[in-house]
């Protein structure tokens, strides 16, 4: 007999269907795939990463490279998926996508206390249960949805391209990390001079793009998913201090350094396909194929995918949900992953993790813990169920939304300004909370 249902199998809710089942609860997973797939989802596979295969940055001196690190003490699968699965990218944790679905998929298929139902769910079930259907959720299960949350769920963002590796011009491009960090081979680098960059820019701020839907109008385009060539049109220098900057990116072969600086990154292990780092896209088709052909290097680029535009569901968490992500209004409903207004891979399983465990002690009549904001995992929480937080948008985790530590007041003078250190104390503080977090 099942305890918990869960659905959406996507990164929140495996997330939290493991969570609950090792903590004895059964629970019954639902995921609509093969049956029925989201404009973005392509594969069976449980937890399908739809755009970029990276989970960001490695250091826990960085705010996602500390959540990643809480929630790899607190047992988390999905980090335990991507360390397995992972393909090199300098500083950040990247993964070959296919090998960290199927981990996953395995994983949660041969728990005891899971069971998994292929089919599409209409309506909310009235028993304990958690809704992670992702930013793309729609149909009748979103008209539910919006009836219970009274208001609809309305927003956008955009997918970067994907070029074969094979159609690389590799006299051009070069591989080279920023500052050197990571491995050499992490990035390719399509070098741009002034005259090749502003023909590129001209083109990029006059390509024809995709009509936004009618019944879409006036939505919000998110700043940290923003169009590439949205942000060109901020001004002629924009994209160039943004994901076209050069700094740090010398030629290995000749020593030169450029004036503007394509990044590609590897999608997978063997390196066979490149991913135009920072190019989401709502231009159309053709109009990329010819516009990002402009970038040296990619002159006879293949795109084994386009850039396209989509639709980024969310509820107006801070009036609805607690610091668990429980519907204020009806004890045993959770919300858990991009729906829930947490943005990217990490933070949605963040939230998947936080559901999972607050779910099982929910049904074994325990308080469930709540994560101060001095750690990631409990300011993501505590951002998205924040009462007084006007304008509510999702939020990728990052310092600003965490508590400072006691400890850092013990800084004097410049250490005080000094970033590092600073991030050096939040993530000390994070970690003892959570190693010394017993669940
Ligand atoms: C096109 C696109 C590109 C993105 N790019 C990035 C990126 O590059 N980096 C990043 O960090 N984040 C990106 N995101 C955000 C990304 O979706 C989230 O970070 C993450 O995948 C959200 O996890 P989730 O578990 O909430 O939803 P998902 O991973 O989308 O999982 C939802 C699951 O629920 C299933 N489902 C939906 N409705 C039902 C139903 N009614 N019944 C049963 N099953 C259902 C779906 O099939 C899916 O498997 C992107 C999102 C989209 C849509």
């Amino acid at each position: 007999m099942s305890e918990l249902f869960v659905v959406g199998a996507g990164l929140a809710g495996c997330e939290a269907a493991w969570q609950a089942a090792k903590r004895g609860i059964k629970v019954t997973l639902f995921e609509m795939k093969p049956y029925r797939y989201s404009p973005a989802h392509k594969s069976e596979g449980f937890a399908e990463l739809v755009c970029s295969n990276s989970l960001r940055a490695s250091a826990v001196t960085n705010a996602v490279g500390l959540l990643k690190e809480e929630m790899r003490a607190l047992g988390s699968l999905i980090i335990e998926a991507a360390d397995a699965t992972s393909v090199p990218a300098g500083a950040a944790l990247a993964v070959d996508r296919e090998k960290f679905s199927a981990y996953i998929t395995d994983k949660i298929c041969s728990e005891p206390n899971i069971e998994v139902v292929r089919e599409e769910v209409k309506k909310i079930p009235d028993s304990p249960c958690i809704i992670a259907t992702g930013p793309l959720t729609d149909g009748e299960l979103a008209g539910e949805i919006t009836s219970l949350c009274g208001a609809p769920l309305n927003f956008y963002d955009a997918v970067a391209p994907i070029a074969d590796a094979s159609s690389i011009d590799y006299e051009k491009a070069f591989f080279a990390s920023r500052w050197d960090k990571g491995d050499e081979g992490d990035y390719l680098n399509c070098p741009m001079e002034k005259d090749e960059y502003k023909a590129f820019y001209d083109a990029l701020i006059s390509a024809e793009t995709v009509p936004t839907d009618k019944t879409d109008e006036g939505v919000n385009v998110f700043e940290g998913c923003m169009p590439i060539e949205t942000m060109a049109k901020r001004g002629e220098d924009t994209i160039r201090f943004g994901p076209l900057k050069p700094v740090g990116i010398t030629n290995p072969k000749n020593g030169k350094r450029y004036y503007a600086i394509v990044q590609l990154r590897a999608e997978n292990r063997e390196k066979t396909m490149y991913n135009l780092v920072g190019f989401q896209t709502r231009l159309t088709w053709p109009e990329q194929r010819r516009v990002f052909r402009l970038i040296p290097g990619l002159e006879g680029a293949e795109f084994l995918r386009y850039g396209v535009m989509h639709r980024n569901s969310y509820i107006d968490s801070p009036r609805l949900l607690d610091d668990t992500y429980m519907l204020k209004s009806r004890p045993g409903l959770w919300f858990a992953g991009q729906l829930a207004g947490v943005e990217g891979y990490v933070e949605s399983a963040s939230s998947g993790l936080v559901v999972g465990i607050a779910a099982a002690a929910h049904l074994c009549g325990r308080e469930p813990p709540r994560f101060p904001r001095i750690t990631a995992t409990g300011a993501l929480s505590g951002y998205i169920s924040d009462p007084f937080t006007a304008d509510f948008q999702p939020m990728n985790i990052n310092f600003g939304i965490m508590e400072e530590p006691d400890a850092m007041s013990a800084l004097k003078g410049k250490q005080k300004h000094d970033k590092r250190a600073r991030a050096e104390i939040r993530a000390e503080a994070a970690l003892k909370y959570i190693n010394g977090y017993g669940n």
